[in-house]
């Protein structure tokens, strides 16, 4: 027997014969990402459907050397969740369902391949809510959005990912079980197992099922789009909102081009005549209608030349496409480069206006798309016309965001697509100190190899 047919054989052994694929036609979308810039060569896609499952295949790959790529929605932007060097996928899709909520103190227990719009319909139906909201929701899953600490539209409300994480189970890379669903809302007994494994993008192991926060669930809901004459304005009045508006729930910026590219791409008319400068959708949710608390604020911003206000849910879903649509019409146009940065308030305008000067000084034909969460000076800089495989233009606007003091990751993480970055978010003995908690977690180092860490970035021995 070759080594794959030993593999695939122990692998059927644990997780039952239909459920490791190999057949390269059924793999395929397993093997690829999202975006369609990184794809790896056939594979074996094991599903476990418990944890003993994936303990088992985890302690079996681990003797053997052979590495593990965790998978929930694939929805990942960062080329973290394919296997580009012949790892096995270990797809967390059968693996899913909602296994309890505590009504009257909103807590939800979950399997980890359960999709976010599923944790979503089950708080409501409880009358709460899930403070972690994002365009991927019925694709994206609780295992996937804890590893990669997602945020979403409402984290200027309720934090993201690593905010709602009461307790997690997973396995870790050495095929240890670790739990603590045990029930508490708090706990503050030393290093927070929740926390660790939050955005740690299964180098250190996979989340197998998860404790969540839920959070109040507002009926009352309005949405306003404004479109400015200045960037400066709208990222100015985009970083005060909070401050304004204690009901607001998202703070969205985007930019002229953007949404005309959406409303080409989904023939939407677009919300206004005039369709130059820089738009704001802002959401405010309470229990009482928000919508003169709203309308005051908005009232109060300098330099916004036209307003949109919707209340009920068809409106306001018009009004969250131009923003939401942003990813999937960016698509359209080619393969993107994405970078998901944030700077600190007061730097956001800047940004806006140099990043895409900086990448047609080097990529003339090149084009910028910018868009994100402007309540936290976070952007998504989505770059196209530019070959996948040429990072030329990612250097230098990740250069330009460290200059800036910004982060390179605010939103999806490092992935393999910037790990040969990671020098610019932590310096060399943080970065020792993050290859120690990688090899106590996984010392064979068979977790997504290449993720987050460069493969030559960490080792066992610090
Ligand atoms: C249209 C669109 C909109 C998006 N909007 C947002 C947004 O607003 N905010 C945001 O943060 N992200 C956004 N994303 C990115 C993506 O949806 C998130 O990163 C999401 O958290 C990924 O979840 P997933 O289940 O698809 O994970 P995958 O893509 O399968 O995996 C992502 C990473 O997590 C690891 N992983 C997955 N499951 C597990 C597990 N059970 N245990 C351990 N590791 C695991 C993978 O190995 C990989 O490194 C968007 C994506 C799309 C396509």
């Amino acid at each position: 027997m070759t080594p794959e047919e030993t593999l695939g054989r122990a692998l059927r052994d644990i997780v039952g014969g239909g459920n490791v694929l190999d057949d390269p036609e059924v793999t395929a979308r397993y093997r690829r990402d999202w975006t369609g810039r990184f794809h790896g060569p056939p594979t074996p896609v094991v599903r476990p459907s418990s944890t003993e499952q994936v303990a088992a295949t985890i302690t079996y790959c681990r003797d053997r050397e052979v590495g593990i790529v965790p998978q929930g929605g694939n929805t990942g932007l960062v080329g973290g969740s394919v296997p580009l060097a012949g790892e096995v996928v270990l797809s967390l899709d059968r693996l899913a369902g909602v296994e309890s909520v505590t009504a009257h103190a909103g807590v939800l227990t979950a399997a980890a391949g359960t999709t976010i719009g599923d944790v979503q319909r089950a708080a409501r139906e409880h009358g709460w809510d899930y403070g972690v909201d994002l365009a991927s929701r019925d694709t994206a899953t609780v295992g996937g959005t804890i590893a990669t600490n997602a945020c979403g539209t409402r984290a200027v409300r309720y934090g993201d990912t690593r905010h709602q994480v009461v307790g997690v189970e997973v396995v870790t890379g050495e095929g240890v079980t670790l739990s603590n669903l045990g029930g508490t809302l708090r706990d503050n007994t030393g290093y927070h197992l929740p926390s660790i494994v939050t955005g740690s993008e299964g180098t250190l192991g996979v989340v197998t099922r998860a404790r969540l926060r839920l959070a109040a669930s507002y009926s009352l809901r309005t949405t306003a789009l404004l479109r400015f004459g200045s960037v400066g304005d709208a990222a100015l009045a985009a970083e005060s909102i909070r401050g304004l508006l204690p009901t607001v729930e998202s703070v969205e910026l985007f930019l002229a081009d953007g949404l005309e590219l959406v409303c080409a791409a989904f023939d939407l008319a677009p919300p206004f005549t005039e369709t130059t400068g820089a738009y704001v959708l802002i959401e405010a949710a309470d229990l009482r209608d928000p919508t003169v608390e709203l309308s005051e604020v908005v009232g109060s911003l300098p330099g916004v030349v036209d307003v949109a206000v919707a209340e009920d849910d068809a409106a306001r879903r018009r009004l969250w496409r131009y923003r939401e649509e942003h990813t999937a019409a960016i698509s359209t146009v080619g393969i993107p480069h994405k970078l998901d940065v944030a700077v600190p308030p007061g730097s956001l305008a800047e940004l806006v206006e140099r990043a895409p000067l900086l990448v047609s000084s080097i990529a003339p034909r090149a084009r910028t798309w910018l868009f994100g969460h402007g309540g936290e000076s976070a952007l998504h800089i989505n770059i196209t016309g530019v070959d996948p495989d040429d990072d030329t233009v990612d250097d230098a606007v990740l250069r330009l965001v460290g200059e800036l003091h910004g982060t390179i990751s605010a939103e999806h993480g490092i992935g393999r697509a910037k790990a040969r970055w990671i020098e610019l978010a932590h310096g060399p003995a943080e970065l020792q100190l993050l290859g120690r908690i990688k090899a106590a977690f996984d010392p064979s180092g068979i977790m997504n190899p290449g993720v987050l860490l460069p493969r030559t970035g960490w080792s066992a021995d610090g």
